[in-house]
């Protein structure tokens, strides 16, 4: 066998291209457009690459962003009163805090002080809450990507083994509750897993969402397994990697995600998808009936 490759690009492309005409909507109707504020503390090489790509990303669709950026040593309460600020200011949507924040700051009191209707990264206890109670109002934008992925295959979820290697609480937890939320057999794995393979062996639909490249090797997946993998890692020699031997197990999959390419710009277009959603809500525009939209409060002012 060997797998269909998931092209993540096309997916998250045509995600973008539905995004530019509901802003255009929204824009014809006289209406502020959607606005997104991206909160930067530091200068993470990395953190500054995720925040200018999707500054780009908002401005190809048509959301205005701000850029908030603080020095790595500001006080956190600084952060926490231009949240404040950001959440009463009604040209703004949707406010994200670029992670990781530096040591000293407690990410949860940040992250909770972001107001509910505009937390579009999902990472608010209410929207974690929504999880699985019901009612989230901006599903986590990674395991978003993953569930839109499978969607656009036709990949069916309900009823399948899914076995999430990874339980944090950006990527793992969120994507086995959301993976329950559509009647899924959910099992997951983290680092103090014993014999991993005994698990991943079972699964239907494989989603690896470690950090460690090569983690997943063809003898521990079924034949004919759906393989998602999240992971991204830098090799010493520049290469970026998934968590999944690509080449391994594609000859066994029935189908899988390349990394880069595969879940990476899922992620932002599905940030620009919750902002807009957001606006939309602020707005109270109807947009047309999604069989797979999983937000479901309508969180108007
Ligand atoms: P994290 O470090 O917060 O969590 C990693 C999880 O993997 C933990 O639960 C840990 O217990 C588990 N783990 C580590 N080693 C393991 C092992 N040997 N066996 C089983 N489980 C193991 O990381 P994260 O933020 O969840 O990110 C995970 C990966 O996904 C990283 O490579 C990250 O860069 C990537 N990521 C990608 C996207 C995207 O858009 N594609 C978004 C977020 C994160």
């Amino acid at each position: 066998m060997t797998a269909t490759i998931i092209n993540g690009n096309a997916v998250a492309a045509e995600i973008r291209n539905d995004c530019r005409e509901r802003v255009k909507r929204i824009v014809a109707r006289g209406a502020t457009p959607p606005g997104l504020a991206v909160i930067l503390v530091g200068s993470d090489p990395a953190s500054e690459i995720y925040v200018r790509n999707k500054i780009r990303a908002c401005r190809d669709v048509g959301i205005r962003s701000v850029e908030v950026r603080f020095p790595p040593d500001v006080n956190q309460r600084s952060v926490i009163e231009r949240i404040g600020v950001l959440n009463d200011d009604p040209s703004i949507h949707g406010i994200l805090v670029q992670l990781p924040l530096p040591p000293s700051f407690d990410i949860a009191k940040i992250l909770h002080a972001i107001s509910v209707e505009k937390d579009v990264d999902g990472f608010h206890l209410y929207n974690v809450g929504g999880l699985v109670a019901g009612g989230t109002v901006f599903p986590p934008c990674t395991p978003f990507g993953v569930v839109k992925l499978l969607e656009h295959e036709r990949i069916p979820i309900e009823g399948k083994n899914v076995v999430v290697v990874g339980a944090s609480n950006i990527v793992g937890k969120p994507m086995a509750l959301m993976l329950m939320q559509h009647e899924a057999t959910v099992s997951i794995c983290h680092a103090k897993t014993r014999d991993l393979a005994q698990f991943t062996i079972l699964a239907d639909i494989l989603i690896v969402a470690a950090g460690k490249p090569k983690l997943i090797l063809p003898q521990m997946v079924r034949t004919g397994a759906v393989v998602i993998d999240v992971g991204i890692n830098r090799l010493k020699d520049g290469t970026l990697v998934g968590d999944v031997d690509f080449d391994g197990v594609a000859a066994k999959a029935s189908y899988i995600t390349p990394v880069p390419g595969g879940v990476g710009p899922m992620t932002v277009s599905m940030l620009l998808y919750n902002t807009i959603g957001s606006c939309e809500r602020r707005h109270q525009v109807t947009k047309p009936a999604s069989t797979s939209d999983t937000n479901t409060l309508v969180a108007a002012k």
